[in-house]
């Protein structure tokens, strides 16, 4: 594969020919779609961001950010390549060892392996620095002990980006990330009865005195949740990207379908009322693609984007939401039946103002950007939650 323009190409005939038919089956059995993420590892969809050096297709973040547009509104597929790729092969690209990234990126690449991405704790979501999971220092490397939940793969995947406290007295400061494999000793159990992303799969990860090598801390020790952090751009732009999907979707087959329904003797396309909804879903669209396109500028540009990609996950997540309702509105008591794919995209759309920073944390992360002040700064010393300076109001 040379281009991004034949990625979305190979993107676009996996949806017509596989996805369409196929993915309703795992979303009505709230069922891992294994056939179709094996067929989206062998099309190269898993390895995008990561180079040829190290098994992928190594077209890089626009390359990837496209294929998740194009994929964003069968969101449990495109979640697995978002976790895949911005939350486990983007850290390791980043911050892992040169052995590190040999031994896993390949295998992440190909989809040999999943990986999961474990920060979340019972009671520690948007307050994350919080996380009381412990690694403790023993002769060669460390104990790890503590309960994960909403982890996105689980129970399917086989590396766990997880973050430990090495040092609980340091606050933020005293967080460390460490690559564990399933077999170290990880256990989970599936999360089942989400309202959306229902083929996707979502665990609680349980750490019980695990051993973990010195040679699988990511970065530095105390350097974790600034990995965290910085990951969370990443996951912040993909999810804006996925966002757009949605959006796009949620337009297309309104325009068809207010065209093609007729009442009081003419299209529905044909109402004002109809058109303005469309108007909007149009402005959304634009509107959010464009706050993708100015993160990934940056991005590329090799300069912070914290900013930017709070901005996007914020204005998109919520932007898809409005479109999904207004898709709905538009095909009537029809949007209301799972036989019409708009209800799949309202389910799904709800979870993007959820997760990698809710829309609230988007906002004070924002406000934080503007003001110099933190409005959200926690009891705990150290990093503040986007990464800057702490300043606390
Ligand atoms: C399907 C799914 C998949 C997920 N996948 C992963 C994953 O792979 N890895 C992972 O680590 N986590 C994952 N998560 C966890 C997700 O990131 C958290 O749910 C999210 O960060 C919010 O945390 P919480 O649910 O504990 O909500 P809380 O933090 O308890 O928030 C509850 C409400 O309070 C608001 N709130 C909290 N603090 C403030 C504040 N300072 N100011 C204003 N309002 C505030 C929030 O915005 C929200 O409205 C996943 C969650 C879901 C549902």
């Amino acid at each position: 594969m040379e281009t991004f323009e034949e990625l979305r190409a190979l993107a676009r005939s996996f949806i017509e020919k596989e996805v369409r038919e196929r993915l309703p089956e795992y979303e009505a059995k709230e069922e891992f779609p294994w056939p179709l993420v094996r067929r989206m590892a062998e099309l190269g969809f898993l390895g995008v961001v990561v180079p040829e050096a190290y098994g992928g297709v190594g077209l890089g973040y626009r390359a990837y950010l496209a294929l998740l547009e194009e994929m964003g509104a069968y969101a449990s597929l495109r979640s697995v390549m978002s976790v895949q790729q911005s939350l486990v092969a983007t850290p390791i690209l980043a911050y892992g060892t040169e052995a590190q990234k040999q031994a896993y990126l390949p295998r992440l690449a190909r989809g040999e392996i999943l990986g999961a991405y474990a920060l979340t704790e019972p009671a520690s979501g948007s307050d994350a620095a919080s996380l009381r999971t412990r690694a403790r220092r023993v002769e060669g490397g460390y104990v790890l002990s503590g309960q994960k939940t909403f982890i996105s793969h689980g129970n399917v995947a086989e590396l766990f980006v997880v973050f430990a406290k090495t040092d609980p007295e340091q606050g933020a400061r005293g967080i460390t990330a460490f690559l564990v494999e399933r077999k170290d000793g990880v256990r989970s159990t599936p999360l089942k009865g989400k309202l959306g992303l229902r083929a996707a799969d979502t665990g609680a990860v349980y750490l019980d005195e695990v051993f973990v090598p010195e040679d699988r801390v990511l970065g530095r020790e105390g350097e974790g949740f600034r990995i965290a952090l910085s990951t969370l751009d990443v996951g912040r732009l993909s999810l804006a990207a996925g966002s757009v999907g949605i959006i796009r979707r949620a337009l297309e087959l309104s325009l068809a379908y207010a065209k093609e329904r007729h009442q009081f003797g003419r299209p529905i396309a044909g109402f004002q009322l109809v058109q303005e909804m469309l108007a909007e879903m149009k402005v959304d669209l634009e509107a959010a693609r464009l706050l993708v396109e100015n993160a990934l500028a940056k991005k590329e540009a090799g300069e912070r984007f914290t900013l930017e990609a709070s901005m996007a996950k914020l204005f998109a997540s919520e932007a898809a939401n409005r479109a999904a309702y207004k898709a709905i509105q538009i095909h009537g008591g029809y949007g209301f039946f799972e036989e019409y794919e708009v209800a799949r995209l309202y389910r799904d759309a709800r979870i993007a103002t959820l997760y990698e920073g809710t829309s609230e944390v988007q906002k004070l992360v924002i406000g934080a950007h503007l003001t110099g002040i933190r409005a959200f700064a926690s009891p705990h010393p150290g990093l503040s939650q986007d990464g800057g300076p702490e300043r606390r109001a």
